[in-house]
């Protein structure tokens, strides 16, 4: 081993949440121990209980025997403080969403741990190099950004903070291999690769909402184009709740009109799947999507409150604006060389995101309908609805030369 490669034997994972748990699977299933740690003692012993209830799970599903569960769980150790893990290779955060929070536990950890250590966050969209500031290893600092339930989602994506050194990365990946997982190395920006194009793509859903156009109608146009779900019904999984409460604490953002048919659900206790209702209404303990005409009530007033002439909607323009956001969004990503190729996007969006597999992804859908046409039609979109839809540079240049993302 050359002293710049990093070997990650044993590591800790910090928060006992949604993602912990996850997380802590993934790395006990991949022969790698792990110390955890919560603030709150009595989540990680709920924590402990429900990893050890999903591997039971497991062997009465067959997937693996007792004696893989119990060398699984016997890697699994819960630990009281930070001076316990301070041997540790690695130790992946992932607590509440909250920069200060971050900074300061990774201030903390740095002090502690051995030099060699590796410090990653789980964040979904803070910035990995105001979170490596805070410590005086910042080549050792990365994001590892599963997602949830991260012990069965493939996707991680490893993000690189502008000092994150290419041996860290090498590690990450490493590690990655051997949790099974599809790893796509992302630049550090605002949401990543994901995220940051998962937001245009949502926020032209919310305007057909306001414009005219109903839940149901946008989910079933997008998943009957192959999506796993629509934008709707993805966002009463994951909770309606969560952007909801961290516009609330940034006290910015609540104001903006298409959030408002969310702050409605949320307002009345509807958060999603977990709540029984959210755009959907669930029977109790099932997950299936019911439509609710109370929610179509509520997007009506909620639409003609702000003053919008609601107009039909169809099928045809749900998928031209909601697919032209992710890839006019991707190529910037691209082209801002915060994906190193188009393939890695595809794999972003195959893997964590639902997109249909048959299609290859936004970026060889994009590349199917050829970018001279894509460009054409962004610039309709534009000239229609304004500047948010001006083409991505990359776009202009390669249709230009009759090329595509791929080629
Ligand atoms: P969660 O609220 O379920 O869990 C957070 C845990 O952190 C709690 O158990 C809490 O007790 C613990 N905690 C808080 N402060 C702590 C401290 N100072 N020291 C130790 N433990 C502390 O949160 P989550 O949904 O698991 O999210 C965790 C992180 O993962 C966030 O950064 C989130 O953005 C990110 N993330 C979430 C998802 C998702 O779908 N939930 C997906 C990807 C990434």
């Amino acid at each position: 081993m050359s002293q710049t490669s990093f070997e990650i034997r044993q590591a800790a994972v910090i928060g006992a949440g949604t993602m912990g748990r996850g997380i802590v699977m993934c790395l006990a299933n991949a022969g790698v121990s792990v110390q955890w740690v919560d603030n709150n003692p009595q989540m990680l012993e709920q924590a402990l209980k429900a990893v050890t209830d999903t591997y039971a799970h497991n062997v009465r599903q067959g997937r693996i025997d007792q004696v893989e569960a119990d060398a699984r769980i016997a890697r699994v150790s819960t630990a009281a403080d930070y001076v316990a893990i301070r041997n540790v290779d690695l130790v992946i955060e992932a607590v509440y969403e909250n920069l200060e929070l971050k900074q300061k536990i990774f201030r903390e950890l740095d002090g502690l741990l051995k030099p060699g250590a590796l410090l990653a966050s789980n964040t979904s969209a803070l910035d990995i190099d105001a979170i490596a500031a805070a410590t005086r290893r910042p080549a050792q600092v990365l994001g590892l950004h599963f997602f949830s339930p991260a012990h069965i989602m493939k996707l991680l994506e490893i993000v690189r903070g502008a000092r994150t050194s290419p041996a860290v990365l090498e590690a990450a990946l490493e590690l990655g291999k051997r949790m099974g997982k599809v790893s796509v190395v992302s630049g550090n920006c605002h949401g990543f690769i994901g995220n940051r194009m998962l937001h245009p793509y949502v926020l032209e859903a919310r305007k057909m909402l306001l414009e005219g156009a109903w839940p149901q109608q946008i989910d079933a146009t997008l998943q009957g184009f192959g999506f796993a779900m629509g934008p709707f019904r993805m966002y009463d999984v994951v909770g309606i709740d969560l952007e909801w409460r961290a516009r609330e604490l940034a006290g910015k953002g609540q104001d903006a009109p298409e959030v408002q048919v969310d702050n409605r659900l949320c307002e009345l206790g509807r958060f999603g799947q977990k709540s029984g209702n959210g755009y959907y209404h669930y029977e109790p303990g099932s997950r299936q999507a019911e439509h609710d005409p109370e929610v179509d009530a509520l997007v009506l007033s909620v639409s003609e409150g702000l003053g919008f002439h609601r107009r039909d909607i169809g099928s045809e323009e749900i998928l031209e604006r909601c697919l032209l956001a992710l890839v006019n969004e991707g190529a910037k990503i691209l082209q801002e060389g915060i994906a190193e190729s188009a393939h890695d996007i595809d794999q972003v969006y195959l893997n964590g995101y639902g997109f249909p597999a048959e299609r290859g992804g936004p970026m060889a859908w994009a590349d199917d309908q050829g970018l001279a046409d894509i460009h054409k039609r962004l610039l309709a979109l534009e000239t229609r609805q304004g500047d948010q839809w001006r083409p991505a540079q990359l776009i202009g240049e390669l249709a230009a030369r009759g090329k595509g993302f791929y080629l």
